[in-house]
């Protein structure tokens, strides 16, 4: 990251959620893009380049904690890829860095993402030890065909067993449910949610979210070439309107566009990243954001306050924000992706007006003095954000 800012500028906000990527997995699913490489665990390339990978985070956060970007985090997220597949040893490293380098006692979430294949017990028990205290656990579906359609490194008596081994700790467990997949009909669809609320399952945060095909992808070129059925657009709609309302009905909160968690469940960690708050990406392909604004005047929800925005990755700069209102634009587009909206009373007249419009064509709604997503807006959300950008 570059060097602090001279004093007589304001000064950058502190970071106050930390990413950490972790870009192995076993094999490649055959939808993904994401910033991972599949990798054999225990060949030889794995000793070099997953140690290498992993000692490279170790220094970085050293680097991190000694230069005070860590002093001030609430949440922890390691994702990827499939940081379960680092296996017990490495993963023990990172988790005893990270609790020498910062104070754990003020962290409200530590989160590691994983695949059932490779969460093991002994992986859950060190890594509950040495603090995390949240699992997202990438199910996609509880069908056998599907997650063979989809290329997952798993079947579902796979994903039904690490729900349980989580279970067996007092941690917190999200899952990822998809919808609009190969072989996948509403039937198929309604029994995979029904499995993921069964009450013994201890279930507590769900992201629902559609299968998005890219042409680069071995999905997206089969899909492209006709050679698998998928469900068709309005079927996808129907999923996505049935899972909103099915979850409500088993106590969950669609607290934003994807996400659905029982009371006091929601993620803390992603709340930062929809209210504008800074957060420190580390490891290959992670993004941070920082950002300042006049003195005493900023910080979540400034409703345009903010004068500077940057997005880093890899040590680059990615992308600048600069002027209150572009800063308040993009922090209304992630606001409105959640169910609490934006305050209309922080809104400068431009966004107003904007809102003025989407209101009339029926996306967005006015009520207790903010603006919300309607139900119509919430399955139309990129024609909303595209208004405001
Ligand atoms: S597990 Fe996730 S990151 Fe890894 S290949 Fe599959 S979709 Fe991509």
């Amino acid at each position: 990251m570059p060097a602090k800012t001279a004093s007589s500028v304001p000064p950058w906000q502190s970071y106050q959620a930390l990413y950490i990527h972790v870009p192995f997995c076993k094999t490649r699913c055959r939808y993904c893009d994401f910033a991972s490489e599949a990798m054999e665990a225990g060949g030889p390339a794995a000793q070099v380049h997953m140690d290498t990978y992993v000692d490279d985070l170790v220094l970085q956060l050293r680097r991190a904690a000694k230069a005070g970007e860590l002093a001030q985090l609430s949440t922890v997220y390691i994702g990827g890829g499939t940081p379960s597949y680092l296996g017990g040893r490495r993963l023990t490293e990172l988790l005893y860095t990270l609790s020498l380098t910062l104070d754990l006692a003020r962290i409200e979430e530590l989160t590691l993402e994983a695949n059932p294949d490779s969460l093991t017990p002994a992986l859950v028990r060190d890594s509950f030890a040495l603090g995390v205290d949240r699992y997202s656990l990438g199910v996609q579906s509880f069908n056998d065909r599907e997650l063979a359609a989809l290329g997952r490194p798993h079947d579902a008596t796979q994903a039904r067993a690490a729900i349980r081994l989580i279970g067996e700790r007092p941690a917190r467990l999200s899952i990822d449910l998809m919808c609009g997949i190969p072989e996948q009909n509403m039937t198929s669809w309604q029994a995979s949610l029904a499995e993921a609320t069964a009450p013994e399952l201890e279930v507590s945060h769900i992201s629902v979210y559609p299968l998005e095909l890219h042409p680069a992808t071995p999905l997206g070129r089969a899909a492209a070439a006709g050679e698998v059925a998928l469900p068709d657009e309005d079927m996808v709609a129907d999923m996505l309107a049935y899972a909103a309302d099915y979850l409500s009905r088993q106590g969950f909160r669609h607290y934003e566009i994807a996400s659905y968690a029982k009371p006091g469940q929601e993620s803390r960690h992603n709340s930062a990243y929809w209210t504008g708050r800074p957060y420190l990406g580390l490891g290959r392909g992670a993004w941070s954001m920082r950002q300042r604004g006049l003195a005493a005047e900023v910080g979540a929800g400034t409703g345009g306050r903010t004068l500077l925005r940057e997005r880093w990755c890899d040590g680059k700069l990615q992308e600048s924000v600069v002027g209150a209102e572009a800063v308040a634009r993009e922090d209304a587009m992630l606001g409105l992706r959640m169910a609490q909206g934006i305050s209309v009373a922080a809104q400068p007249e431009p966004i107003r007006q904007v809102m003025s419009q989407q209101i009339a064509r029926g996306l967005v709604v006015e009520e207790d003095g903010r603006y919300r997503l309607s139900r119509r807006g919430l399955f139309m959300a990129n024609e909303v954000f595209a208004s405001l950008l």
